[in-house]
């Protein structure tokens, strides 16, 4: 048998939480990015889920919701 373990360190999804970052009840949104440029928010209070897009600045992260354009 060989020694060596495989561990699954290259796992490229990333999962955070982001606080007040609820559009609806204001609320800690889980974020959880995916391979791809992607990302989806969750909010465990009042269940909204949303597709977003990660972008890396100097200052932080910014998110941007891809919400349906509000007439
Ligand atoms: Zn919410």
């Amino acid at each position: 048998m060989n020694a060596s373990t495989e561990k699954n360190t290259g796992d490229t999804v990333s999962e955070f939480t982001l606080p007040e970052g609820c559009m609806l009840c204001g609320g800690a949104v889980t974020i959880r990015s995916t391979p791809g440029g992607g990302a989806h928010s969750y909010c465990p209070h009042c269940h909204w889920l949303s597709r977003t897009r990660l972008r890396m600045h100097k200052g932080g992260l910014e998110i941007a919701y891809a919400t349906k354009a509000f007439a």
